[in-house]
């Protein structure tokens, strides 16, 4: 018997989406399924906001950052009522399956749903890769390489006139981009949520790195640590803390998501997709695919909502060495 299922992306936008997106409909289709989308995240799941999807549709979308479908924040999912709308409008469509291409809020929802009887299968999409269950997350790649794009540059401006620069990625409450922008950029510091660094002992850094000889100081901030970039320059003003260079603070923000996905993010949006449209042919639901040990694995909905993925303490360390 004929099938139907649905996909969503969800929460921040990631490039690669639409990569997994195409990959969904047209691994469906292959099946010999009906696939239809869903827009703008769960507020189109819980207003019943849905298109049905031909292969045409996803044409020409590979290459394209943000998702087609929209993505959107629905605090309404957040609640039983909502997803007992969501549910209804799913099944008034004849919906029975749903693939969700989120991070870590909208796999922590699209549980809440499968718990309530709706089979959904999840991609691991998110720039912060903060996702329990997979190694590397949709997006990650492209974003970080369009903050070393910004670093490799801010570096020849910062050379020139011997500056320091404090610069701000994103990543919410997690310092992987900024770390691994850090050590790729070849900063000359990381400042990152997950350890703590006093703001003089980083002046500290900066002034020991003017004294080193170096023409320029980079700084990579994550967006969550405990001082943001903007708030350690002002620390730095407020305490007159001598640094040798000249500060300056550049924060990225969402010009990091825009970009064009990269070869990396193309290649997993579109192999995480098809593996979630496999599992939920096997009857395989309630799980996450993601990277695991460099290969697409499933991990249970259970191990992997309510945690945060932790950075490894040895790369800060290396990040460090490096600097020198
Ligand atoms: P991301 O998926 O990028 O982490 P968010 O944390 O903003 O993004 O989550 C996206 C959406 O997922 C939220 O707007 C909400 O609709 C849904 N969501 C988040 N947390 C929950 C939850 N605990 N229960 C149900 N739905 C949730």
């Amino acid at each position: 018997m004929m099938k139907r299922i649905a996909v969503l992306t969800s929460g921040g936008d990631a490039p690669g989406m639409n990569a997994a997106i195409r990959s969904v409909v047209r691994c469906g289709l292959e099946r010999g399924w009906e696939v239809f989308g869903v827009n703008h995240g769960y507020s189109g799941l819980v207003s019943g906001n849905f298109r049905n999807m031909g292969a045409r549709d996803v044409g020409g979308i590979i290459q394209q950052g943000g998702t087609i479908l929209g993505s959107a924040r629905c605090p309404e999912f957040q609640t039983e009522d909502g997803r007992r709308k969501a549910l209804r409008e799913l099944n008034q469509e004849g919906i029975e399956a749903l693939v969700v291409i989120g991070g870590n809020g909208s796999q922590t929802g699209a549980n809440a749903l499968n718990s309530m009887g709706f089979p959904v299968v999840g991609v691991a999409s998110t720039i912060d890769n903060d996702l329990v269950g997979s190694q590397i997350t949709l997006g990650v790649d492209t974003a970080l390489n369009i903050a070393l794009e910004a670093i490799d540059r801010l570096k020849v401006t910062a050379s020139s006139h011997q500056r320091a620069f404090l610069v701000e990625v994103m990543g919410r409450n997690c310092g992987y981009l900024a770390l691994m922008a850090g050590i790729a950029g070849g900063a000359e510091a990381v400042v990152i949520p997950e350890i703590d660094t006093p703001p003089e002992a980083l002046a500290d850094e900066i002034q020991l790195s003017y004294e080193r000889g170096k023409a320029h100081a980079i700084i990579v901030v994550a967006e969550g640590s405990h001082y943001n970039a903007a708030g350690l320059a002002a620390y730095f003003k407020e305490h007159n803390e001598e640094l040798g260079f000249g500060l300056r603070v550049t924060t990225l923000g969402h010009v990091q998501r825009g970009g064009m996905p990269g070869a990396y993010d193309r290649l997993l949006g579109t192999r995480l997709a098809a593996r979630a449209v496999d599992e939920i042919a096997k009857g395989n639901t309630g799980v996450l695919c993601g990277v695991l040990l460099g290969d697409i694995g499933t991990t249970p909905y259970a191990e992997v909502v309510g945690k945060t993925k932790a950075i490894d303490p040895a790369l800060f360390e290396l990040a460090r060495v490096l600097s020198y």
